[in-house]
């Protein structure tokens, strides 16, 4: 965690620029964004993804990204913004302390991979049968 790159940047051991702060929140611009202000939301508290994320600092990070993403929309005023969260290396999360991506879509802007999820028609008993099984774990 001592060398958590968020955790740094939230003690100011590295340099960001400030979107938006709170008690428990820090937005701040991707280093390398996918678009024009692509923003990212985090917890000051270091928690590495959804699976530990205390839920008062999740709340607070979404409470968060309400009002960064109305700032993005009157800043820039792009035609959508996709919000993602990554959990795990297996789905590309770098970065390993709980963040949101804020990523709005200028009306000139090209399509963003990140909203194009290449969504196909399921099988409806293979749907319900993990639908199913996913039901049966909720704790
Ligand atoms: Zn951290």
């Amino acid at each position: 965690m001592e060398e958590c790159t968020f955790c740094k940047i939230v003690k100011g051991e590295i340099p960001s620029f400030k979107i938006y702060e709170d008690e428990y929140t820090l937005a701040f611009p991707d280093i390398n964004p996918v678009s024009e202000g692509h923003t990212l939301v985090i917890p000051k508290r270091h928690s590495e993804n959804l699976f530990e994320i205390p839920a008062e600092d999740l709340i607070a990070v979404h409470q968060a990204t309400q009002i960064v993403i109305h700032a993005i929309q009157n800043a820039l005023n792009p035609i959508g913004v996709a919000v993602v969260q990554l959990n795990g290396k297996g789905v590309n999360q770098i970065i390993m302390h709980y963040h949101v991506h804020l990523v709005p879509r200028a009306a000139d802007g090209p399509p963003l991979v990140v909203s194009d999820m290449g969504a196909k028609q399921a099988n409806m008993d293979s749907l319900k049968q993990t639908a199913d099984k996913i039901a049966a774990a909720i704790k």
